[in-house]
């Protein structure tokens, strides 16, 4: 059997974390998926995720995991992530790093390695703010940096804990960024 590349990327809204999968998911040909990415097309598609995960990305707020826990199965088990893949955006709680762990076990998959990126918070206002994505004003910014510090910083220590955390400068240019990360995956 192909032995699968998990990586999860962690980080703050705003630390570069999507723009560093991207790239590193094509370089290696591996899956990258993103909630954040998926919750976005369901709410132009209009489906019924989507109508329901919006009201909460609005304002913000972590989408419900009744709504995201499913949707992770299944797109872990499609075949193009057989080979790989880079989670971008999940687990954004302990509760998401259990279910995943658990997830992977029934899947038969692992992960190596996480991937944490650290921004200062004062650089990450100013880059959300220069985005200019749908929920990326001012008073929604505030409210996902705090709902990070709250419910999402927890998962760094879950991984610390569990010895297969690195941390990397994401306030640089990101191809040094990039460089980093990929030196990381060849130690
Ligand atoms: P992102 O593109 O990763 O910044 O995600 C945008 C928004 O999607 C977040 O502010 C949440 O509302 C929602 N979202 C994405 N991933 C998750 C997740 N793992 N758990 C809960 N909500 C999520």
């Amino acid at each position: 059997m192909i032995k699968t590349i998990g990586l999860i990327f962690l980080g703050p809204p705003g630390s570069g974390k999507g723009t560093q999968a991207q790239v590193l998911a094509q370089s290696l040909e591996i899956a990258h998926i993103s909630t954040g990415e998926i919750l976005r097309q369901a709410i132009t598609q209009n489906t019924p995720l989507g109508l329901k995960a919006q009201i909460y990305m609005d304002k913000g707020e972590l989408v419900p995991d009744e709504l995201l826990l499913n949707l992770i199965k299944d797109r872990l088990s499609q075949s193009d992530a057989q080979k790989g893949w880079i989670l971008d955006g999940f687990p954004r709680t302990v509760d998401q790093a259990c279910f995943l762990e658990q997830l992977l076990e029934q899947l038969n998959q692992f992960s190596e390695c996480v991937v944490n990126l650290e921004v200062p918070e004062e650089v990450l206002i100013q880059r959300l703010l220069e985005r200019g994505r749908q929920d990326d004003n001012e008073t929604t910014i505030r409210r996902r940096l705090q709902v990070y510090h709250e419910q999402t910083a927890p998962v760094i220590d879950y991984y610390r804990q569990r010895g297969n955390l690195n941390s990397v400068n994401g306030n640089r240019p990101p191809e040094q960024v990039s460089t980093s990360v990929k030196e990381i995956l060849t130690v």
